[in-house]
């Protein structure tokens, strides 16, 4: 591919970003994420579908993660999820093989109430490091895995301190093992900070931008658990939810789960139960499904909200979590 011998021929690498294995190299530019791929115009291998660059993002207003499709859609998983249901007519989702997410930090510089990473509940300067970023790549090569689409999210994915390096060596493997594979930031577009990092990128990452203000916007009440809830005492937790097929595999600093929701659920009760390595293919995860989605309020129907809710046993984790972290 002509783009790949631009890059193999322009490239100068540090030596603490090379990853050579297996007979595998995943060798990033070393000149950061901005113009790290130097393709003629006309060469490029995907046209960005979601949510377009950061400039068309800003024309082309506000990502919303509350719409009524998605609420109506979350009214029709509740009912398939109860247990008479799923014992018709079988579980309704399965994993993503195809897509993944990847919380690569914990940091945030927003307080949205409901965050469903407890970035505001439960703050953390938590960054995954870039060799687990690699090693990822690496394994997924080996095991002949052909994303099609990444997406990086937190947390402010943009406040890694090592978000260029990070894109730098997705740009590569997508250059060198998967042409068509799409790049995705989410973010939230807010600050300069992040605006900067944003303008920084190249323009063949896609941007999802939530462009979130200090007014609150609305969210499904993460922190309210369904096993708190009479309503969900006859549902079937290793369902999950469409999120495990439609963002795909989780990547956290916790390791590998259904979905990075579930990572973040992990890092706040302490379980350590997430994969350390890349799931196999026929790997499910159906107990880490059974062991998450009872705590998470993506599960089933909740009325969006933009107060604060929480039940008792999110109020018990956070408790402990806190009490964690004052004796580390
Ligand atoms: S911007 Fe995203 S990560 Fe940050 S607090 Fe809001 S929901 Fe959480
Ligand atoms: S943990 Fe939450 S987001 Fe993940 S599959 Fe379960 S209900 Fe869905």
């Amino acid at each position: 591919m002509r783009s790949c011998a631009v890059v193999q021929k322009n490239m100068k690498i540090p030596n603490n970003l090379k990853h050579e294995s297996q007979g595998i190299k995943l060798e990033p530019s070393a000149t950061g994420a901005k113009g790290a791929i130097h393709e003629k115009k006309g060469s490029e291998p995907f046209a960005p579908r979601e949510g377009m660059g950061q400039r068309s993002a800003a024309r082309s207003g506000i990502h919303r993660n509350i719409t009524l499709k998605r609420l109506m859609l979350d009214f029709g998983q509740a009912i398939r999820c109860q247990q008479p249901m799923v014992r018709i007519l079988g579980r309704p989702f399965a994993r993503s093989r195809r897509r993944v997410e990847i919380d690569i930090t914990y940091r945030c510089n927003m307080r949205c109430l409901n965050c469903n990473r407890s970035a505001t509940q439960a703050p953390a300067a938590i960054d995954m490091p870039v060799a687990q970023i690699k090693a990822f790549l690496h394994d997924s090569v080996a095991a002949g895995i052909r994303w099609e689409r990444i997406r990086l999210l937190g947390g402010e994915p943009t406040l890694h301190p090592e978000l260029s390096a990070i894109v730098t060596l997705l740009e590569t493997y997508r250059c060198r093992h998967n042409p068509t594979l799409r790049i995705v930031i989410c973010t939230n577009g807010s600050g300069p900070q992040v605006r900067n990092a944003l303008s920084a990128l190249s323009p063949k990452i896609v941007v999802k931008n939530t462009l979130k203000s200090d007014r609150q916007r609305l969210f499904r009440p993460f922190n309210l658990a369904p096993v708190d809830q009479r309503r969900h005492r006859f549902a079937d937790f290793g369902c999950g939810c469409r999120i495990i097929e439609d963002c795909g595999l989780g990547l956290t600093p916790q390791g590998y789960y259904p979905c990075a929701i579930a990572g973040g659920i992990d890092r706040i009760f302490g379980f350590g139960l997430g994969r350390r390595s890349l799931p196999a293919v026929d790997d499910e995860m159906t107990d880490l499904l059974e062991r998450f989605c009872p705590l998470c309020g993506h599960f089933g129907f909740a009325r969006p909200t933009r107060k604060p809710r929480i039940s008792r046993t999110w109020r018990r984790g956070y408790e402990r979590y806190r009490r964690r972290q004052t004796r580390i």
